[in-house]
């Protein structure tokens, strides 16, 4: 059997897409290595370190070979590649490249020229940009060369083996997507669950079984030895809500936020959003003289 000439595009670009990545797991390696090196001393010769792992990578695979290694794992060579023509895609893989980072990097080069070759590299860079941009098109309507260096050096992709369509494992795929969906679904699912409530309510129902007794409700009298009654810490702007108890104002109104009534972990009362007020020492005494009557009211510690 002769080798089909097609070759899906699918796997072209699979193919390209292989060998940017393995450039960038040896580049990656490359950085790894630069961390523990003195800070910028291996950094300025980052564009020649670049270089040698393309060369290196174009030494072992189309140096002596066909095919670049995203194209061997996919079966797949440059039918028409020669000695002259891998030359120079090495040149048009590594040079531009250079160049770009060599003008950005340079900091001694100031003045007329030095701008002049900026702006050079930079149209020449939007040009290449617009040049891939163009090639992309015309691949997706010819279904050969998704690379630019391929266009211009006119290589085209063949199959080593013959064609079989692409056997992709879709069992893999199907949990991958099971997995997504259930993330997804917790994702969006557990901002909605109220877990402030459902932890109050639990808690209420813990409490009402233990103690049943009713507690009066008296206005809070707030001195130095005075803890929140969720936090336990003395209190932060502290808030009452219609129980002898004082809280942060962090800590109230969070819990009424989450839910518009919150029982009280002290005393068990019912506070109600609409409730709570800011404590001062006004509202305290003026609540002294409305509130005569009430026995258990404690005066405030004045010394
Ligand atoms: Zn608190
Ligand atoms: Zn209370």
């Amino acid at each position: 059997m002769t080798p089909s000439l097609y070759v899906s595009r699918i796997n072209q670009i699979d193919a390209a897409q292989l060998d940017i990545e393995i450039y960038k797991v040896l580049k990656d390696q490359a950085k790894e290595i630069a961390k523990y090196g003195a800070p910028g001393k291996i950094d300025k010769w980052q564009a020649e370190i670049d270089v040698l792992l393309k060369f290196l990578i174009w030494k072992f695979s189309l140096q002596g070979g066909s095919s670049t290694f995203g194209q061997k794992l996919l079966n797949l060579h440059y039918a028409n590649i020669n000695q002259k023509k891998a030359v120079l895609y090495l040149i048009l893989n590594v040079l531009p490249q250079y160049l770009k980072h060599k003008v950005n990097d340079c900091p001694s080069a100031r003045g007329a020229t030095a701008q002049r070759l900026q702006s050079l590299v930079d149209w020449t860079s939007n040009a290449i940009s617009v040049l891939e941009f163009v090639n992309l098109l015309l691949f997706l309507h010819r279904g050969v060369q998704p690379r630019v260096i391929e266009l211009l050096l006119n290589l085209t992709s063949q199959s080593i083996t013959t064609h079989r369509p692409r056997s992709i494992g879709y069992s893999y795929m199907t949990r991958e997507l099971l997995w997504h969906g259930l993330m997804e679904l917790f994702t969006i699912g557990i901002p909605m669950i109220n877990f402030y409530y459902l932890k109050h309510t639990i808690i209420r129902l813990w409490r009402r079984r233990n103690t049943r007794e009713r507690v009066q409700r008296t206005f809070p009298v707030m001195n130095a030895s005075t803890k929140c009654a969720y936090c336990d810490e003395t209190p932060i702007l502290p808030m009452h809500a219609s129980c002898e108890h004082i809280f942060c104002y962090y800590c109230l109104q969070a819990h009424f936020t989450a839910t518009s009534v919150y029982h009280c972990p002290s005393c068990d009362a019912e506070l109600h959003a609409e409730d709570s007020k800011r404590y001062t020492l006004t509202s305290a005494v003026l609540s002294d003289d409305d509130e005569e009557s009430d026995d258990s009211f404690e005066k405030v510690d004045s010394g």
